[in-house]
């Protein structure tokens, strides 16, 4: 077989693409006939014409930041049509995007989709399957199961998931099924490339999500979306946004791209990729040495006059109470003593002799290094953008701040959520109207929220895993254990792993070997799945009954086609399994009963509540909701060490983190790597994808037909490349090939691929080849480390 595909290269009977997608297909061996396969089809078939069209009720549970409720027209068993659902307390809101209104068209195409449990019979990644009966695969499963516990301890066995299907029973029931086994499961925000803005946002303010609701911004004379994409990445909130601008607001886009949001706003400044915290930083010293920070709102509401000890970087303490210098007494004070007039700036002696400074000094020195040229430089932008963005940030009040997710996709992740907050922070612009530094769904902030502050659902018996431990690992463990052969049973649910996580050759080449057997659930064949010893046919949001939590709202998934093949929902299948190894005590619901428990809470919220009219309109709003826009912070209380707005953490003092700072990119384009590979290569998230979900759908490829490589004419010329020709994108660790998309819109020296195109789609490799997982020790200490999809250096060649 190798010598005849050999021959036909020499022979040039085959290109090279049509061989890669030649194995790049998956060959199933399916042992029902044409009307099992298309059994959908034959339903609609069957269907009178003139039957009218039933509405039924989703929420569109895919991980984009809108969480739209969406209404299904079904006709004859298919959805033929997708609008909007209304969301109770806000007419304004109701939003359906391209993806979601075509989506229909690839969960009903059973090409997509993996009809029955397949086993693989050829090699790993061969793309070989055959049919196999539900039984047969839980019983393979549960004999994998019981042997990994009984030779190596169940921990041996790894459940993961990522962000595929976020309605409650999709994305929990892989991790309650390894919960309930005593199995590993994972914290995936780190892996995933998200949690550097969680740990930014942490830091300084004590929790990881908080914000402003987007209509918060008719309030704001100037907004900046900084690294946010609102237009193709939060598309229900865009209106907003507009609005505001209509409304006289200035709208700034800070982003290596001219993306959509940039295309609709007033400015747009092309930053290098991770040189934010060194913008921020510039900012706020053009504040500071000016006296246009807000001291008044430092003194009252963060960590600036705070006393740090000179000798070891630690809060001053007296009697255990955090310390401040009063000018009205000339003395040292517990913070918040009544009367006391604190300062941020000067130096003190202690009560030991210790001498001592407001934190805030430390704040200003590091701001210090980066003069409007200093920052200038390190940005790639003119010195006079960066003094009229400062100048502009400090004196249009309020000014808002909405921080997007790619910005932290670099080496040091946490560092630009903190920096940016902290320069808000310095304007005084948290928790008043018009202004914040939001972490990127600003609604995410709308009380109530659930479990947070106010009562929960009835989740309790979900949440029993039956008494054993609850085993839950950093995701940044996740490829070591691998490697250690510490991984013998590996389940993945709701997540294409391998196309969204970093280095995929290493992945396929040295780690998936090491893992002797994985079961991988999902609705469609993907690149994962093609690794995977067992692939098993999950459900769509379309296809279940679910729920997905966004407060003020609960949001129903419910049934509106018929089954496709033989899947199954991911609860359907824990449950099943669970039943198989003693564990069905604790899986004794169908998925619609545990929705129907769920809803049983006895706060006065759900009062109101009746599931008949739940089922009809597909959503519920709790009466305790707020419908008015809402900011995080108005009371200035903040979950940090010192309740305060926390730029200065001193448990990173002896990382010499304690405040904001810049730090150059690991793969650094000045640095030795950059000779060899000069190009920052960025991964952004386009308007036609969450993910891989949404790829290639045919009402889509309209507008996108395979996946394209931005740079800048400059780069291009100097490479002979022009729009449209076939390039490679390579470093050490690998390659794509893909076509080239040359353009202005793009900062010299950066080059962009949108996230989710899998290798079937590139006409080689995948934009996975060329990213890294690198351990970053500060991430490690604070929590876990931050895929650095973004932190990458290439080079590009015509082909
Ligand atoms: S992909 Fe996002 S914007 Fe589109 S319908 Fe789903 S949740 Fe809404």
């Amino acid at each position: 077989m190798k010598d005849l595909i050999e021959k036909a290269f020499r022979d040039d009977k085959i290109t090279r693409r049509t061989f890669l997608k030649g194995v790049g297909a998956i060959t199933v061996t399916y042992s029902l006939g044409a009307a099992g396969v298309l059994g959908i089809d034959a339903h609609t078939a069957n269907a009178a014409e003139d039957e009218p069209i039933k509405y039924i009720h989703s929420c569109c549970t895919v991980n984009c930041t809108s969480r739209c409720h969406l209404k299904g027209h079904v006709k004859g068993g298919r959805i033929v049509a997708v609008s909007p659902g209304d969301f109770p307390g806000r007419d304004d809101y109701p939003n359906a995007c391209l993806r979601s209104m075509s989506y229909a068209q690839r969960l009903q195409d059973p090409k997509n989709r993996v009809l029955y449990p397949m086993k693989r019979v050829g090699q790993r990644g061969e793309g070989k399957f055959e049919q196999i009966s539900w039984e047969e695969a839980y019983d393979i499963i549960a004999a994998k199961l019981m042997e990994t516990k009984e030779k190596y301890g169940a921990q041996a066995a790894s459940f993961f998931t990522m962000s595929g299907n976020l309605a409650k029973l999709a994305w929990e029931s892989t991790t309650r099924l390894g919960a309930t086994f005593g199995g590993t499961t994972y914290i995936t925000e780190g892996l995933m490339g998200d949690h550097g803005a969680s740990m930014g946002m942490r830091l300084v303010y004590g929790q990881e999500r908080g914000g402003h609701d987007t209509r918060d911004y008719m309030n704001s004379k100037l907004i900046i979306m900084w690294g946010r994409n609102l237009a193709d990445t939060h598309t229900s909130d865009l209106r907003y946004l507009i609005k505001a601008r209509e409304n006289g607001a200035k709208v700034i886009v800070i982003d290596p791209r001219q993306s959509s949001t940039a295309a609709v706003a007033d400015q747009w400044i092309p930053i290098r990729p991770q040189t934010d915290p060194a913008l921020a930083l510039g900012m706020m010293n053009y504040m500071i040495s000016r006296n246009l920070h807000d001291v008044a709102w430092l003194k009252a509401n963060s960590c600036a006059p705070l006393l740090v000890r000179d000798d070891n970087g630690q809060y001053l303490r007296i009697n255990g109470s955090y310390a401040i210098w009063d000018n009205n007494s000339n003395s040292i004070v517990p913070m918040g003593m009544m009367g006391a007039d604190p300062v941020i700036t000067g130096n003190y002696t202690g009560p030991d002799g210790v001498s001592c400074h407001p934190s805030f000094v430390d704040l200003a020195k590091e701001a210090a290094k980066y003069s409007i040229k200093v920052t200038a430089e390190i940005c790639g932008l003119e010195e006079r953008t960066v003094e009229q963005l400062a100048h502009e940030y400090a004196t249009m009040k309020p000014a808002g701040i909405r921080m997007g997710q790619g910005m932290q996709r670099v080496y040091n992740s946490f560092a630009p959520f903190r920096a940016v907050a902290t320069l808000a922070a310095v304007a005084g612009y948290i928790g008043v109207p018009g202004g914040g530094a939001s972490h990127m769904g600003g609604t995410a902030s709308i009380n109530p929220i659930p479990g947070v502050n106010v009562p929960d659902f009835n989740f309790a018996e979900w949440s029993n895993t039956g008494g054993a431990p609850f085993i839950q690992e950093k995701s940044s463990n996740l490829y070591n254990k691998m490697e250690n052969g510490d991984i013998k049973f590996l389940w993945i649910g709701v997540s294409n792993f391998i196309n969204q996580s970093p280095d995929a050759n290493r992945v396929i080449k040295d780690l998936l070997p090491k893992v002797p057997f994985i079961v991988h659930v999902d609705p469609y064949w993907t690149w994962t799945g093609k690794y995977a010893d067992l692939v098993l046919p999950g459900k769509t949001h379309w296809e279940v009954w679910d729920i997905l939590v966004r407060s003020p709202w609960v949001m129903l998934d419910q049934p509106a086609i018929a089954t496709m093949g033989q899947s199954k929902s991911d609860c359907e299948i824990c449950t099943d399994v669970a039943k198989r190894i003693g564990l069905g005590h604790l899986w004794n619901k169908t998925d619609e009963e545990w929705v129907r428990t769920f809803m049983t809470s006895k706060h006065p919220a759900f009062a109101a509540f009746n599931w008949d009219k739940f089922v009809k309109e597909g959503i519920f709003a709790r009466s305790d909701g707020i419908f008015e826009p809402v900011f995080s912070f108005k009371d200035q209380k903040y979950k940090t060490p010192t309740g305060k707005f926390e730029f200065y953490t001193e448990k990173l003092k002896q990382l010499g983190e304690e405040v904001p700072t810049y730090k150059r990119m690991l793969e650094d384009p000045q640095g030795e790597l950059g000779k060899k590979f000069p190009l920052v290569c960025i991964n952004y998230h386009d308007r036609l994808n969450v993910h891989s979900q949404h790829m290639l759908y045919p009402a889509l490829k309209l507008v996108t037909s395979e996946p394209e490589v931005q740079i800048n004419t400059v780069d291009a010329q100097a490479r002979g490349i022009v729009h449209g020709d076939k390039v490679k994108v390579f470093n050490d660790r690998g390659h794509c090939i893909l076509k080239a998309f040359v353009m202005e819109g793009i900062a010299p020296g950066i080059v962009a691929l949108a996230n989710g195109w899998t290798p079937d789609q590139y006409i080689e490799g995948s934009f996975q080849n060329i990213t890294h997982f690198t351990i970053n020790p500060v991430e490690e200490f604070i929590s876990q480390t931050n895929s650095a999809f973004c932190d990458v250096l290439v080079e590009i060649k015509k082909v």
